[in-house]
């Protein structure tokens, strides 16, 4: 997913790192400098960072940025639909940019939040019985458990 996403977007410039362009303005949303920055790291790491996790990463483009800054853009990234809040039992809120259709996989062996999707063709309808004309219009899947070794 990543790298499919970093094809898409990036800019190659030679001898430097790769970058996400983030442009000026998302779903009506002007995207100032701190807001693109935040956004920037949900994007290159899609492992579902706590606000403290964006923010200890964000501090070396923005060395002056707050907790509460990072809090803010947040909340105004996901209130625009921009990301996801995503809220696991009794942890912090965790973020994510993959706006599809998705739920969470939680291992708990090694804390790391998985995405997973439906196999093609499958809807909810498939595997629940839902009530008779429900229409769906969230889909909030949390499964928890462990990943075995082999
Ligand atoms: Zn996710």
């Amino acid at each position: 997913m990543l790298a499919y996403f970093a094809a898409a977007m990036v800019s190659k410039i030679p001898d430097q790192p790769l970058e996400i362009e983030i442009p000026e303005e998302i779903s009506g949303l002007r995207m100032t400098r701190q807001r693109r920055e935040v956004y920037r790291i949900l994007q290159q790491e899609r492992n579902h960072p706590t606000a403290n996790d964006v923010f200890m990463r964000v501090k070396d483009r923005l060395p002056n940025i707050s907790l509460a800054t990072v809090y803010n853009c947040l909340e105004v990234l996901v209130q625009h639909g921009i990301i996801r809040q995503v809220n696991f039992e009794r942890e912090s809120s965790r973020y994510c940019p993959n706006l599809s259709e998705h739920g969470h996989f939680h291992d708990e062996a090694t804390g790391v939040i998985h995405d997973v999707v439906f196999k093609p063709g499958i809807t909810l309808a498939d595997v629940l019985q839902l009530p008779p004309g429900a229409l769906i219009q969230d889909v909030e899947i949390t499964l928890r458990g462990k990943i075995a070794t082999t």
